[in-house]
């Protein structure tokens, strides 16, 4: 198995005991999508494990949808508020399905570290989901699997790529650059490297806890 898989196997059993020992039993259900409305973020290494699994439909659908998300971004990356008023505007993942997620199997950890206990309504955008709604202790178990899966990215390429689901999934199929200076670059050419939600290319990450460093 590879370590990415083996992160989302260890995360769900991390996220079944933890909610066993608090007898918290999460709202969430299948047809229950507001969350996929939301901006998700992933590493270049768990996009590549969930690239092969995507359906001729999928992959079309990225086609579409990765340009204009990484247009948005382009235009948004700055803005304190972008990640709300993306929400707001109501972009569906490409992967969504009828109301369910099309790759269940291989949704990236920060789909599976979304869970609430609460009234499912407060999910809404419009809703602005008091604190708390979301349950944190899962967040935070899924944010360690991502720290680990960061620190091994760093050791295979030398460097971390960290972005938007659709604009990174997209630039993956398209084929990233090998080097860090060209994917700096290809990212600086599309105006959505850095600033406060844009992609981030940074240096090995050594899963201390702390912010990864540039
Ligand atoms: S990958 Fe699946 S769970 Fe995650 S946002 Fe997309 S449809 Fe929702």
């Amino acid at each position: 198995m590879n370590p990415v898989e083996a992160a989302w196997e260890a995360l769900e059993a991390d996220l079944a005991d933890y909610l066993r020992q608090k007898g918290l039993a999460p709202s969430c259900r299948a047809g229950c999508f507001a969350c996929c409305h939301g901006l998700v973020t992933l590493s270049r290494l768990e996009g590549e494990a969930l690239l092969p699994h995507l359906t001729e439909a999928q992959r079309a659908r990225l086609l579409e949808e990765g340009p204009k998300r990484l247009a948005l971004l382009g235009e948004g990356k700055d803005d304190p508020h972008f990640p709300s008023r993306f929400f707001r505007e109501r972009r569906p993942c490409p992967f969504l399905e009828g109301g369910l997620c099309g790759v269940y199997p291989f949704r990236p950890l920060a789909c599976r570290g979304l869970l609430t206990a609460g009234d499912p309504a407060l999910c809404q955008p419009e809703a602005q989901a008091p604190r708390g709604h979301f349950l944190k202790a899962p967040w935070g178990m899924a944010h360690r699997r991502m720290e680990a899966l960061w620190e091994e990215e760093g050791r295979r390429y030398g460097f971390v790529v960290i972005g938007e689901l659709a604009g990174l999934l997209y630039l993956l199929l398209e084929g990233l650059p090998r080097g860090r200076a060209e994917v700096e670059r290809l990212l600086e050419g599309l105006g959505v490297l850095g600033g406060r939600w844009g992609f981030q290319v940074v240096s090995p990450w050594r899963g201390q806890g702390g912010n990864p460093g540039g």
